[in-house]
Formats: structure tokens, sequence, C-alpha cells
């Protein structure tokens, strides 16, 4: 039976592992074109190729990023596995660089994989005072010259702004590639594609799901030939989304303008709340003026917000009374602001910091909130509740 036209008006899911391909002759040519690796191909031939609800997603993605390609995988990690691997060639490699204030699970792949099992010559830049001096970085580029940079345009959890425009402008004069991890800023705040980035990655399981139940990741840019790359490099490790996965993403990032404005205005008003509170230590929001990359921000995200995380930390006489304070915070709030180790809820979730990431911060009064999109009234009200209890 033929299949018949749906006068629906969205993409369905597609779950078909293989696509029909009808005859010999037909076969042929889509094997010769798939070796193209077009984004969008004729002939769909085996989803783990690629697939159309997959392909419809990522024209969503390709709008909000402003791009000419978005390819989808199965997470942040697989799509950050992507963009990096696709610059390893097998013989000597240029040195790759990363700036050391990066998500904690991608420290952990550049050391485990990258390091240990590949070989690869790894180098970190590491900010002063919580802002990257771009100085250095030029000094440690001209000697280095790197095959690629990688950057988070806000960090976890400190929420370092990185210059981005200033960065890819001394990145090409020494032919280095620029990878952005673009997942805290969204392309709401800021497009590094158009600051001259060459890719930007983001784990899609955040802001662009924004419902805490999905995995996914992304990866776009604008140069054909890395596409062509990232195309052959996720199909042979199998990295592609699934259509179900495709499907519901695409539906819940219709919202994503509306939750993430909202989500950064409430983490706004929260940041100002919390620092006038006489047991909050320091608050890390680079929407406050203190923060060592406000400026920085302040130019590169044209006036829209700064995010929604905050890191803060509790005041105390010793760690003791530092971290009686978070452990009563958290569980105080637990009723309503839960402890799940993510971001980009609808709700606002919260972490704390030294049981997650240890020596590295070893504050035990810092906690990471991930804002979210509730009612703002409420939010500070079950937050200042809490904090006044710690008293
Ligand atoms: N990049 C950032 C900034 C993240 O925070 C995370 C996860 O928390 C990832 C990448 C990895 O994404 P995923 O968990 O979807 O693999």
């Amino acid at each position: 039976m033929k299949r018949k036209e749906i006068n629906s008006s969205r993409m369905p899911i597609y779950r078909d592992a293989g696509f029909e391909l009808y005859d010999a002759k037909n076969t042929s040519e889509a094997f010769k074109k798939e070796t193209e690796h077009s984004r969008e191909p004729e002939f769909y031939i085996y989803s783990r190729y690629r697939n159309p609800t997959v392909v419809s997603a990522e024209e969503e993605i390709m709008k909000l990023e402003g791009c000419e390609w978005s390819l989808l995988t199965q997470s942040g990690m697989s799509a950050i596995d992507t963009a990096l691997s696709i610059f390893q060639n097998g013989k000597e490699t240029r040195p790759w660089l990363f700036f050391s204030e990066i998500y904690g699970g991608t420290i952990s792949f550049i050391e485990s994989v990258l390091k240990s099992r590949r070989g690869l010559d790894i180098q970190y830049f590491t900010p002063d005072n919580g802002k990257y001096d771009l100085v250095k970085f030029e000094d440690a580029i001209s000697v280095l010259k790197p095959e690629l940079v990688y950057i988070e345009s806000i960090s976890n959890p400190m929420l370092i702004v990185s210059d981005v425009a200033k960065i890819t402008g001394i990145a090409k004069k020494y032919g280095t590639k620029v990878i952005v991890d673009n997942t805290f800023a969204t392309p709401w705040l800021f497009k590094p594609l158009s600051e001259g980035a060459d890719i930007v990655v983001h784990s899609a399981t955040k802001y662009f799901s924004g419902h805490g139940n999905l995995t996914a990741g992304v990866i776009c840019g604008n140069d054909i030939k890395i596409m062509q790359s990232a195309i052959e490099y996720r199909k042979f490790v199998g990295h592609t989304l699934s259509p179900d996965d495709a499907y519901r993403l695409q539906t819940q990032i219709q919202t994503f303008e509306l939750r993430f404005s909202r989500q950064c205005s409430n983490a706004y008003k929260l940041a100002g709340f919390l620092k006038s509170s006489p047991v909050v230590k320091e608050v890390w929001f680079p929407g406050l003026k203190n923060h060592p990359t406000h400026l920085i921000a302040d130019r590169l995200f044209s006036n829209k917000g700064f995010g929604a995380m905050i890191t803060f930390d509790f005041d105390g006489t010793d760690m003791d009374e530092k971290k009686n304070r978070r452990d009563k915070f958290i569980e105080l709030v637990s009723e309503k602001i839960k402890l799940i180790p993510t971001l980009g809820d609808p709700h606002t979730i919260l972490m704390p910091v030294e049981a997650v990431w240890g020596a590295k911060y070893p504050e035990p009064g810092m906690i990471r909130l991930s804002v979210g999109f509730e009612e703002y009234g409420e939010l500070e009200n079950n937050i200042s509740v809490a904090i006044e209890k710690t008293k």
C-alpha cells in the first residue's frame, strides 16, 4: 500500500529504522548520494544516518541559532564528542586548548577519553580573578598554535562570561578553530557563530527541551565542510538522536523564548534579592555589577538578560556554620525547590556546589540555582522564608 498524504501541520514521528528504496537503481543512487553527507537527503536510507523527524527538529534549532546547519545528537556529550573528534586526523595533531572553567563532564571526557585513551595533546587556559585575560590568551595561543580552542559562553558554576568576539578574533590570526558551548547563554542571549565561532554546541537537555524530561545535544555551524565531517562522524559512531526524542524536542522548543526570557528575568530579580541578604556572603551572577565579567556580559548579551543560573555562598564564622546553613536551607526549601543535578527545568532547582565539584570549589556554603519560570513573588518568598530560618 502506498503511503497516504495526511493534512497534518506537523512533522510526524518517522520511526522507520530503514527506509524503502524500491529498486536496485534507486538504492545505488541513494548510497552514492549518501557519501556527499548532505543535511537533508533526497532519499532517506537508515535512521542512524539521517531521519526526517530529526532533520525537521534540526531546522527549528537552525532558526534559533541563525545558522546554516544543525545536527542533533543523543546528548550534549555526544555533540561535544562530535564537535571535537572531527578535528582528530590520526596524524600528529596540534594541541587542543580548553578554557579551564567548563562543565565537569566535559573535563572528565577530556581527561579520560581525549588524553588518556586517545593520547591527544591537551592544554588548559585558566582565568585570573574570575576572568580570562586575553593578553595572556594571545601569548598562549601564539606559542601553542592550537588546532582548536574550546570555551563556554557562560561557564559552570562560576558563570564566567567569555569574550567570544575577541577570542575568535585572536584565534583566527593563528588558524585556530573556535568551538563554543552555548548551553547557558542560549541563542536568545547570544549567537557565537555571528561572532566568528566555527561550531556551537548545546546540551539540548537543558533550555531547548526545558522540561527536564529528555536528553539531547546539538552541534551547529555555517561551514559546509565541517557539517559533512560531523554528519559522517555522527553516523559512524551512532550519535544521532532518536525520532521520538526529536519530535518531543521540536514540540517543547516552540516555547523556548517564552520560558527562557522569563527565567532570565526571574534570575535577575532573585540575584539582587540574594545579594541583599545578610547571611549570603557572595552572589555570582553576570548581571550583577560586581561580577568579574559583568561588562563583557553587558556588551555581548544586548540587554536581554544575563542567563538564568545563580551561584551563591552562605556566610558563616567557620566552615561548619556555612555547611550547616547550606544543609538547613536545602532541607527547608525542599518541598518547593528540589535538589536535582541538572538545569533549565520549569521550576527552580538547586545543587550544592562542594558536594558535586569537591576540591575544585571547596566552599561548603555554595549553592547553584537553576532559576525556573514560576511566578517570581512565590519564588522569592520560598527562598526568603528558608533563608530567614538559617539565621
Ligand atoms: N555542556 C554543559 C554546559 C552542561 O552543563 C552539560 C550538562 O550538564 C553538558 C554540556 C552535557 O550535556 P548532556 O548531559 O545533555 O550530555
